[in-house]
């Protein structure tokens, strides 16, 4: 039997994912230092009413709350020893929005980074971290996701782990990586890198690409990046852009991109080469909404050049412009990120 999202992608042009989960969860009284995934058994409803508000903006994927819901991240909330339940819950509540979307929708397993650095740079194993990851998926698979959606991946070697891990389900895999630092991942992968990666990984995923980042222009930089290296035809690209720049504003994060923005965007990142596209941290169901009508009936032009992305997008780094190069012996800061 052919997964929904491979199906899916042979029936249309292109597919709308949808935004973040963290953000408008956190609109739904999450507070800062809480684990989002303890929500799949202790606030199921208002997770569901996340998923139903980006089905209703007409989104073709959804992703799970359990971005952090490894056993690395989740014994920071001292809840280890449940990955498989919260994972379980997670797949479950999109399962059960999806099926009753009245069209096909595509619940993708969200798994994102350990939060620790791989040997050699740190101390976790590959074997341990793929463990911990076929562990997070066995809960996504038993709850029904679809695909498990790799995702914010900055080390080469923990996607591979991560892809490994997932595959043990038997399910297809899906991987993004966050360009955030000139251009680059944090531990210094390329756009180009990536493609290789993504070509040399067993199981193939059935899409890769970019999300999360600083912004909307360097998301859609980091696509060109990518379409340049990738199979043209076979490749299929993901685009997962945060709404605009993070702004700290009385304590509190919020995002600058608005709907027009993020349409804008949208149109772009189509330009660029992606067939899946959505939004990252930030994103509420009216920017989804906005990029599902934006990309309704758009034929997409050639490839932006970058001149063209700041002008409708906002400034890229000197290094994203190839106008200054990256240093060489850049330290990997250790960083746990949290998905917005
Ligand atoms: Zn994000």
């Amino acid at each position: 039997m052919i997964d929904r999202l491979t199906r899916l992608l042979a029936e249309r042009p292109y597919l709308v994912a949808d935004g973040a989960m963290g953000t408008n969860l956190f609109l739904r009284g999450l507070q800062t230092g809480d684990a989002p995934e303890l929500w799949n058994v202790e606030h199921p409803e208002r997770v569901a009413d996340v998923h139903r508000g980006f089905v209703a903006a007409g989104c073709d994927i959804i992703l799970t709350n359990s971005f952090g819901a490894n056993r690395h991240r989740l014994k920071l909330h001292k809840l280890e020893g449940r990955v498989r339940e919260l994972n379980r819950a997670a797949a479950g509540l999109a399962r059960e929005v999806a099926d009753s979307a009245g069209r096909v929708v595509v619940v993708g397993g969200s798994i994102g980074p350990t939060g620790e650095l791989l040997q050699p740079l740190g101390a976790l194993g590959f074997a341990e971290a793929r463990d911990a990851f076929a562990e997070q998926a066995a809960g996504l698979a038993e709850g029904g996701a679809d695909v498990l959606w790799v995702e914010t991946m900055s080390a080469a070697n923990e996607v591979e782990a991560a892809v490994s891990g997932a595959a043990t389900t038997g399910l297809p895999v899906v991987a993004t990586l966050t360009f955030d630092t000139n251009g680059r991942t944090m531990m210094g992968v390329t756009p180009a890198e990536a493609v290789a990666l993504a070509h040399r990984l067993l199981p193939r995923p059935v899409a890769f690409g970019s999300n999360c980042g600083t912004g909307p222009a360097e998301l859609v930089a980091s696509i060109l990046g990518l379409a340049k290296a990738s199979i043209a035809g076979s490749d299929v690209l993901v685009a997962k852009g945060n709404c605009g720049i993070p702004q700290y504003e009385d304590g509190k994060i919020t995002f600058s991109g608005t709907p027009e923005l993020m349409a804008e965007y949208a149109r772009l990142a189509r330009d660029a080469g992606a067939r899946v596209i959505g939004a990252c941290c930030g994103s509420e169901p009216r920017h989804l909404a906005a990029i599902v009508a934006a990309l309704k009936d758009y034929s997409p032009g050639p490839p932006p050049d970058l001149a063209t992305v700041e002008a409708r997008l906002g400034a890229l780094t000197q290094s994203t412009k190839g106008e200054a190069p990256v240093a060489a012996s850049q330290e990997p800061r250790r960083q746990r990120r949290r998905r917005g």
